[in-house]
């Protein structure tokens, strides 16, 4: 809670909106002057009580933008797979992240990841045993609150236990800024991130899904393989009455605006932290195009690319032994139809108009009226529709 005279630490730093919303800031401030506030569009940005501030700076000095982390060298790429069916299914790509987890937590170390709490909000949390390394499995497509994780890592570093710390580039790079320094048993992983949608998108769709069905949203998951992983996958949510959602991408209006970069953070726009060279260990992604690269490994369940950026990253890897299929793959094979691993997404023209409206429209209109394709999308769209009606399919 920041009392007394507050500025944004935007302000008091002069970062704009470059902030990632991190939270390296405040959990390193020793006067617990910093607090993470939510602006008109939903993301956090740090606050500082100038009341208590005594201007020592380790603000300045932990924040990932302002003094970025050092990078570990050129990676080495694989396509994998976890071998076991149930955990790549409940994942979002090959399984990988639950491997490692479940070996970090045989171990007697912890995990830290993304689930939705309670209220469907995304939150950073911390898994000791299997049943809470599930719930940190699969993708969320919403900024989490990262809290007080990075403070329960260190801790759990220094009384010699092992931690699997998983978040986004930025926040990975947040975290390891925290740290200030190596530590012994830390394995850090990052994912390809296309950017995070606001909280207040997803709340607003939350809200406008269970007042369209009249019942409340158990659960919610982004990725249902069911239908084949290469097909792009339906948004799930489950309500209190048994009944189920299921929708493609592209007929979801959250996942439609999630792609189409209508609602991610500022700092998405120009990301610092995408490119080859991470802080992190290990970075984990969809290996799209894997049928062209690496045939053997694709079964459309779904085939990780996993980049391997360090010594502490390559020997988690080697750990997994008969557990993961893998197969070496060239840095341009990896990365060639996933551009947002080292590309950031483009502003989108009507973002101001559409956060104007969020509270004001039903979600489903929001979206139609602001997130049509571009007229370039279309364009294609359409061509690539005539040419499979005058193609014919060859029978199979
Ligand atoms: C917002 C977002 C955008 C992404 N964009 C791309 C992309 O453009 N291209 C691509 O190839 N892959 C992207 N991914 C990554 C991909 O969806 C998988 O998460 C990744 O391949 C790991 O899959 P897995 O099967 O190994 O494990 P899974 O079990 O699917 O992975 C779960 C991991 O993702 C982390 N995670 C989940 N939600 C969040 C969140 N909101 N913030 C931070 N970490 C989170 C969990 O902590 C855990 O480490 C994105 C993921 C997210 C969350």
């Amino acid at each position: 809670m920041v009392h007394g005279r507050s500025v944004t630490a935007a302000q008091y730093v002069d970062i704009g909106q470059a902030c990632v919303g991190c939270h390296a800031c405040e959990a390193a401030c020793p006067q617990n002057a910093i607090a993470m506030a939510a602006d008109s569009t939903g993301f956090l940005y740090p606050a500082v009580d100038l009341e208590r501030c005594t201007e020592c700076g380790l603000c300045r000095r932990v924040c990932p933008v302002l003094t970025p982390p050092s990078r570990n060298p050129y990676p080495k790429a694989y396509a994998c797979v976890a071998r076991d069916d149930a955990l790549r299914h409940s994942s979002s790509s090959g399984g990988v992240f639950g491997l490692l987890g479940w070996r970090v937590i045989e171990a007697g170390g912890a995990v830290f990841g993304v689930a939705l709490d309670d209220s469907l909000e995304a939150v950073h949390v911390r898994a000791d045993a299997h049943a809470g390394l599930m719930q940190l499995q699969g993708s969320k497509y919403v900024q989490s609150r990262i809290g007080s994780t990075y403070a329960q890592a260190r801790d759990i570093l220094e009384a010699g236990r092992m931690v699997l710390f998983s978040g986004t580039p930025c926040q990975i790079a947040g975290f390891k800024s925290f740290l200030g320094r190596d530590h012994e048993g830390l394995l850090c992983i990052d994912i390809v991130c296309h950017g995070v949608p606001s909280p207040s998108v997803w709340r607003r769709y939350v809200q406008f899904q269970e007042e369209r069905y009249g019942v409340r949203i158990l659960e919610a998951r982004f990725r249902n393989k069911t239908e084949g992983w290469r097909r792009g996958q339906d948004i799930e949510l489950e309500f209190d009455n048994g009944a189920e959602y299921r929708e493609t991408p592209a007929r979801d209006p959250y996942m439609l605006a999630f792609l189409q970069d209508i609602c991610l953070r500022p700092s998405c726009y120009a990301c610092r932290f995408k490119g080859l060279e991470r802080p992190s260990d290990i970075t984990l992604a969809d290996f799209w195009g894997i049928e062209h690269v690496a045939p053997q490994m694709d079964d459309d369940k779904g085939t990780s690319l996993v980049l391997v950026h360090s010594p502490a990253g390559s020997s988690a890897i080697d750990c997994l032994g008969q557990e993961l299929g893998s197969v070496a793959v060239s840095i341009n094979d990896a990365i060639e139809r996933n551009p947002p691993a080292v590309r950031s997404a483009a502003p989108h023209s009507k973002t101001a108009a559409f956060y104007r409206n969020l509270d004001s429209m039903p979600f489903d209109g929001l979206v139609r009226k602001y997130c049509r394709p571009s007229l370039l999308r279309r364009v294609r769209g359409r061509v690539g529709r005539i040419v499979r009606q005058v193609v014919p399919r060859r029978a199979s």
